[in-house]
């Protein structure tokens, strides 16, 4: 008997343990949006799990990384599957772990506002039990409807609250976890706010986290505007003036008109111009309509957000691609942080060497306290060679890439090897099964070890 076969066998009699072994649902829970990525769907399309499991319990995790480690079989973790870089896709095959029954709000402690929380909850879940306590989650994905907190813990980086509270790696945003390491003697281990550093982003590469604690913010009723504006270039002026009032802000962004038209109806309107989308508190409503009036600009207000039928969220951060690739599949995407004061000349630069194949979508975020510019572009694929070099044009212009093509951790962040999360893979999974592939420093090791 194989390996995986003898794994497969011993699984079945794990108590707490929903085993699913039919090739649809393999498939299914073996993929994640890669398909943005042309270069991606190509890469990972034949990747499958050989069983999948769903455990209920601490328990029944530590005996199916038991038996992992025994046989040396890869294990992949999977939230809510919705990452766009195959980061829960099990490029080697083996176990993928689905954490979705482990989703229970476990404490609540009123002098922070921490929350404690099982890592397969889904932020819609995780917001309607922090309402009854006044409070609400400071960062959410535009997935946030069926993405689950560990997964844009460990595989998100921002969205909707990067305006405020800037990105998920910053300090302030984690103040500890709960992890199972991979070895002979699995265990539930305790990590504060500097030893959950390493676990934070890494792609489930070096640890199992069940659970989370997280700051929140106090609960506001958010309302959602629109501000149509003919000439883009004051749009960014505009959304720079909003992003320095004195207001609370949850979301800034600015969509082109050629995108505004792809979008859906609620939404688009009559006006089919440059669009600035803000998510504001009631105390700063006024402020804006200020600004517009001042500026001769219309101010469309939404209302509140749990009043509308679809959700701003659906517009903005990703779903901007998600709406244009509804439209027609050769849209793809690019993410990258605009350089302070050149945003404009960057992309006036580039909208005369790509015109009308890439589009532009601007996100306001809190970049370690500053606030930035960042820009998720939405490019018309005409191959691989095109996207290297928008994306040498775009460094070259001073933007700083965070690739949506490529599979590692580092790919897709600042392109550098983070040594802490090396060690912690060194740590807590030293025959590297969890994730594999995805971490390229753990390939780099021997440079660590001796560190
Ligand atoms: P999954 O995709 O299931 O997993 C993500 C990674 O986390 C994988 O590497 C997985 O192995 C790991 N993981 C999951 N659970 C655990 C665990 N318990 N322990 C260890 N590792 C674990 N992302 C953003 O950051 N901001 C956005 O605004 C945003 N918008 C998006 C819009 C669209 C249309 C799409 C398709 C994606 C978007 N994403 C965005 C990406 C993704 O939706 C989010 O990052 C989301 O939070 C991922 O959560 P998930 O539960 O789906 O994780």
């Amino acid at each position: 008997m194989s390996n995986i076969e003898k794994l497969k066998t011993y699984v079945e009699s794990i108590n707490d343990l929903e085993v699913i072994n039919n090739t649809s649902d393999l498939k299914r829970l073996s993929r994640d949006f890669y398909d943005y990525s042309p270069i991606l769907k190509e890469r990972l399309n034949d990747c499958i799990a050989d069983v999948v499991v769903r455990p209920k319990s601490i328990e029944s995790i530590i005996a199916v990384v038991k038996k992992c480690w025994d046989l040396s079989i890869p294990l992949t973790i999977r939230g809510g599957g919705t990452g766009n870089y195959g980061q829960c896709v099990p490029l080697l095959n083996g176990v993928v772990m689905h954490m979705n029954y482990l989703n229970k709000v476990e404490e609540f402690y009123p002098e922070t506002g921490f929350v404690k929380v099982q890592t397969g909850c889904l932020m819609s879940d995780m917001n309607k039990e922090l309402a009854k306590n006044g409070r609400e989650l400071r960062l959410l994905p535009s997935t946030w409807r069926t993405a689950t907190i560990g997964g844009f813990v460990s595989g998100g980086s921002g969205g909707i609250g990067s305006i405020r509270w800037g990105f998920l790696r910053d300090p302030g945003n984690l103040i500890g976890l709960e992890a199972i390491n991979i070895d002979s003697n699995p265990q539930l281990l305790k990590f504060n706010a500097e030893e959950s550093e390493p676990l934070n982003h890494a792609y489930g590469t070096n640890g199992i986290i069940t659970s989370l604690i997280l700051p929140t913010d106090v609960k506001r009723d958010w309302y959602s505007l629109v501000i149509n504006c003919d000439d883009f270039d004051k749009s960014v002026e505009i959304l720079k003036l909003c992003t320095a009032a004195a207001i609370n802000l949850k979301l800034g962004a600015i969509l082109e008109n050629e995108i505004v038209v792809k979008m859906p109806k609620w939404f688009r309107g009559q006006n089919n111009c440059n669009k600035i989308v803000l998510q504001v508190s009631l105390s700063g409503v006024q402020t804006i309509d200020f600004i517009c009036k001042k500026n001769g600009l219309e101010l469309q207000n939404l209302g509140k957000e749990i009043d509308l039928e679809y959700g701003i969220s659906d517009v903005v951060w990703n779903h901007t691609t998600l709406q244009m690739r509804a439209k027609d599949k050769v849209w793809t995407y690019l993410q990258m942080l605009l350089p302070l004061g050149n945003e404009l000349k960057l992309i006036k630069t580039l909208r005369k060497q790509y015109g009308k194949k890439l589009l532009w979508h601007l996100e306001a975020v809190s970049q370690q306290g500053v606030p930035r510019l960042a820009a998720l572009p939405v490019l018309k694929w005409s191959g691989e060679n095109e996207l290297k070099q928008l994306m040498d044009d775009c460094k070259s212009l001073g933007a700083i890439i965070f690739n949506p093509h490529v599979i590692t951790v580092e790919g897709g962040g600042l392109g550098v090897i983070d040594a802490d999360q090396v060690k912690a893979k060194i740590k807590y999974d030293p025959k590297g099964l969890l994730n594999p592939g995805k971490l390229e420093g753990w390939e780099k090791k021997e440079i660590f070890i001796s560190n």
